[in-house]
């Protein structure tokens, strides 16, 4: 692939923004390269931080539709079918999907309720409904809709969390089985299809094919010149100003994300600050037989290492402190090396963001535990399990390193390494 560093933009005479179809600027290094021609299989990385700007999809587009159709049917069902039975101490019940975030609500959470329901109920559901309706309506429906809709596809994806979700589940199970028995129901099975069907479909979609044969402006130059924006949503290059709209998302266009730095900083102080009583805190109260006990995050870690679940107690060790942990410590330095324009390391830094970026969602496996526990376990005085201000102070803790990790632009970095070569 040929290669060109991006320039900084200047005014071109023409305002209205013209695609560079074939061109790409990668949107962790900033690198401008060339886009081979399509060739099913074949992946295009960056050349420099080997990012995959695109991978090509062997499959014709009515596979990822199908597999999206079948998502949704299991998704209908398992939003229908009720998920788990529990029997204790002689008394018997029975939870939804719903019952999680109806349970915490009543217990004056609501700011986690609304969160659970929103990564496990919603955003999946508008995943899947995004990609049925831009996939099936290619040919029928206006494009400038579908490219309204299809923008959100790729900002939405982590956020739906099916798969975290699932995980938090076979926690709450564990815990649960030592206490009482636990039937599992139809929604369950109904959950990871929809988790299954819905990975393939992931997999198997080719977002650049799809977002040209959305396009219907006329390709520009062929090679990048100054000036050249761009889109951090659909990823298309353009020449264009800043503050113009992007042609094929109407995203407005920024050489860069408009204040990565600031908000970069101010969510990750936020998130350090929320990590202590996160973990000072009680995640939960579980009242057995009378006796209520408190936990926090490491309480709950050591108990299950205890009863000898050694590997769900490291897997809870690694999602809920040692990730944020990880996040909190990996923004600090690359917040500051990027601010006095460090040179060293570029190409780790860029790949510690991309794995930040990746594995931050995997925090929230405990938030799902207490959602699933508060709907399972409601015998009062014999056995309840009550959400505490700890998991508040988690759940914002995960939302705001996501966040933070996802406003911060890593072309920065390569950006401020420059500026300190040429004096
Ligand atoms: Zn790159
Ligand atoms: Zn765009």
């Amino acid at each position: 692939m040929q290669s060109a560093m991006a320039s900084p933009p200047v005014p071109p005479e023409s305002f209205t923004p013209q695609p560079l179809s074939a061109w790409r600027e990668c949107a962790h290094c900033g690198l401008v390269s060339h886009l081979p021609t399509r060739r099913p299989g074949f992946v295009a990385d960056c050349p420099r931080c080997a990012q995959a700007l695109w991978p090509m999809q062997r499959r014709h587009h009515s596979f990822p539709l199908a597999c999206a159709v079948a998502a949704l049917l299991f998704y209908l069902f398992a939003v229908l079918a009720p998920f788990l039975e529990i029997e204790a101490y002689g008394r018997f019940s029975l939870a939804r999907l719903t019952t999680g975030p109806a349970e915490l609500i009543a217990q004056g959470f609501g700011a986690v309720a609304a969160l659970v329901f929103a990564v496990t109920l919603i955003f999946p559901a508008a995943k899947l409904g995004i990609l049925i309706i831009t996939l099936s309506g290619l040919e029928l429906l206006p494009k400038p809709w579908l490219r309204a809709l299809f923008r959100w596809y790729e900002p939405l994806s982590p956020w739906a969390m099916l798969d975290v979700y699932l995980l938090g589940f076979l926690v709450a199970y564990t815990r649960l089985t030592a206490t009482a028995l636990v039937h599992l129901d139809t929604a369950l099975y109904a959950l990871i299809g929809c988790m299954l069907a819905g990975a393939a479909a992931d997999g198997s979609l080719d977002h650049e094919a799809i977002w040209s044969s959305l396009d219907s402006s006329t390709p520009g130059p062929t090679a990048p010149e100054a000036g050249a924006i761009s889109c951090h949503r659909c990823h298309g290059l353009f020449t264009a100003l800043p503050g113009d709209r992007c042609p094929r998302c109407t995203t407005i266009l920024h050489p860069r994300r408009a204040h990565a730095l600031s908000r970069g900083w101010s969510l990750t102080l936020a998130a350090a600050f929320l990590y202590i009583p996160a973990n000072i805190y009680p995640f939960m109260a579980v009242t057995k037989l009378a006796r209520t006990q408190d936990f926090t995050i490491m309480h709950g870690i050591i108990e299950l290492a205890e009863v000898g679940l050694w590997p769900l107690a490291l897997l809870v060790f690694f999602a809920s402190i040692t990730i944020p942990l990880m996040k909190l410590l990996t923004m600090g330095y690359i917040l500051t090396a990027t601010q006095q324009g460090h040179t060293e390391a570029l190409l780790l830094r860029t790949r510690a963001w991309r794995i930040l970026d990746l594995i931050g969602r995997w925090s929230m496996i405990d938030v799902f535990m207490v959602s699933i526990l508060v709907a399972l376990l409601r015998f009062g005085q014999f056995a309840s399990v009550r959400a505490e201000l700890g998991a508040l102070c988690f759940a914002a803790v995960v939302v705001l390193t996501m966040f933070a990790v996802s406003e911060f632009d890593p072309r920065l970095m390569w950006d401020a390494a420059r500026k300190d070569d040429t004096p």
